[in-house]
C-alpha cells in the first residue's frame, strides 16, 4: 500500500513532509562562549547545512530555537544602560530576539540552500504563546534570567518592584520569572497559510513571547519564559507535524547520565517513556523538557519525536540515530522518507 494511502487508511491526521525542528541554543551561541556575531553566523551556518538535508530529501522543515544567550544580553544591556534607556520588558526583549536570530536563519539558510542548487522562500513569524493565568507555573517562578547582580540590588527589586529573585551561587543573585505551559501559538494560521505556500518557517522563537488572553479577549504579554523545547510539542500538534526533532549537543537521551553505568536509549514506545519517567528524573534544566516535550507530542497524536545529536538530524528523523519515540503499537511501521512507498 502507498504510504499516503495507508496514512488515510489508518486515520493518521500528520503531515508527512512537515517536521519541526527545535534548536538548543548551541546550534547558534556555543554554550558560554562570548561570540562575535561572526561566530554566531558560523554556528548558524553549521546548523543550516543539516537542515538542507533535510529538505534536500523533501522534508519542510518548521524552525524553533532558543534565545537564552541573545535574551540574557540585551538584559545586560537593560541593566547597564538604565540611566539612559529605559528598561525593554521581557516580552518586548523575546520578540526581538525572534526578529535577530530569524534573520540570521533566513539569510543563512538561503545562502545554503543556494549553493546546493535549491530555493525556497524563508519566514520568520515572530510568534506569540498563549499561556493560561491560572497556571500553577505563575505562583512559583523558577526560570533565572538575566545578569547576576549583588544581593542588596536583589533585595531592593524583591522589596520595591516584588520581583523573585535567588542566590544561584558566589557569583551572586538572579531573577526569577515563571514559566508556564503553552496551551496555543497565537499566530499558527499565518504559519499554516506559509507552509502551505511551500516557506521554511522560523516561529516560537525562544518558546514564543507568552501572552494572556484577558477575559475581555485581547491578548497581554507576560513576564515569563515558555520553555522553547514544550513550545515546539505545542507548535508541531497544531501543524499536525510528522516529526518532532529536537537538536542538541549530545547523541540522544541517557538513562543514569555521567554515571558509568550511563546508557543512551535508541527506541520507545510512548508508554515505555511513561514507565521510565516513574523511576528516572531527567536533569529539569536541561534534558527535562526536552524528554517531556517529546512525550507530550507523541501522546497527543504526534508521528515521532527524536532527540539527537545537530549532526545527526536527517538519520534522527529516519529513525536511524538518537533516541526515537513512537505511538504504542507502531514500533514496525516501516515509514521513512515522505513519499517512499511503505
Ligand atoms: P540545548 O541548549 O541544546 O537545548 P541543553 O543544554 O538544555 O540543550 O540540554 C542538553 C544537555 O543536557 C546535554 O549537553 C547534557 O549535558 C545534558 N543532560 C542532562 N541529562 C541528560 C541525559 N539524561 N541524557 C543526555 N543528556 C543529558
Ligand atoms: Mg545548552
Amino acid at each position: 500500500m502507498a504510504r499516503e494511502t495507508l496514512i488515510d487508511w489508518l486515520g493518521m491526521r500528520t503531515d508527512s513532509k512537515r517536521i519541526v525542528v527545535a534548536l538548543g541554543g548551541n546550534a547558534i551561541l556555543r554554550s558560554k562562549e562570548l561570540s562575535s556575531y561572526g561566530e554566531q553566523f558560523e554556528n548558524v551556518r553549521r546548523t543550516c547545512r543539516q537542515i538542507v538535508q533535510l529538505i534536500a530529501e523533501g522534508y519542510q522543515p518548521i524552525f524553533t530555537h532558543g534565545n537564552g544567550p541573545q535574551v540574557g544580553n540585551l538584559l545586560i544591556q537593560n541593566e547597564a544602560a538604565a540611566q539612559l534607556v529605559p528598561a525593554v520588558p521581557l516580552d518586548v526583549c523575546g520578540a526581538e530576539t525572534q526578529g535577530q536570530i530569524g534573520y540570521m536563519i533566513q539569510q543563512t539558510l538561503r545562502n545554503e540552500l543556494r549553493e546546493r542548487g535549491l530555493s525556497r522562500p524563508v519566514a520568520s513569524v515572530v510568534t506569540q504563546v498563549l499561556v493560561d493565568a491560572d497556571d500553577p507555573a505563575f505562583a512559583q517562578p523558577v526560570k533565572p534570567i538575566g545578569p547576576f547582580l549583588p544581593r542588596g540590588v536583589a533585595e531592593e527589586r524583591m522589596r520595591d518592584k516584588r520581583e523573585s529573585w535567588t542566590q544561584i551561587d558566589a557569583r551572586g543573585w538572579r531573577k526569577l520569572v515563571p514559566s508556564p505551559q503553552p496551551v496555543g501559538i497565537v499566530e499558527v494560521d499565518i504559519i499554516h497559510a506559509l507552509l502551505d505556500g511551500g516557506a521554511v518557517v522560523v516561529a516560537c522563537g525562544g518558546g514564543g513571547v507568552p501572552v494572556l488572553r484577558r477575559p475581555d479577549g485581547r491578548l497581554q504579554g507576560v513576564e515569563a519564559v515558555v520553555d522553547k523545547d514544550l513550545a515546539a510539542a505545542r507548535l508541531a500538534l497544531e501543524l499536525h507535524a510528522e516529526t518532532l526533532l529536537i537538536l542538541t549537543d549530545v547523541p540522544g537521551v541517557a538513562v543514569n547520565f555521567g554515571k558509568a553505568t550511563q546508557r543512551f536509549l535508541r527506541r520507545l514506545t510512548v508508554t515505555e517513556l511513561e514507565d521510565l519517567l516513574v523511576q528516572e528524573p531527567f536533569s529539569a534544566g536541561s534534558m527535562g523538557p526536552k524528554v517531556r516535550a517529546a512525550y507530550r507530542f507523541v501522546h497527543d497524536g504526534g508521528g515521532q519525536a527524536t532527540i539527537c545529536a545537530l549532526e545527526d538530524a536527517l538519520a534522527g528523523v529516519r529513525g536511524d540515530a538518537g533516541t526515537v519515540i513512537v505511538p504504542d503499537g507502531t514500533m514496525q511501521l516501516p515509514f521513512h522518507a515522505p513519499g517512499q512507498r511503505g
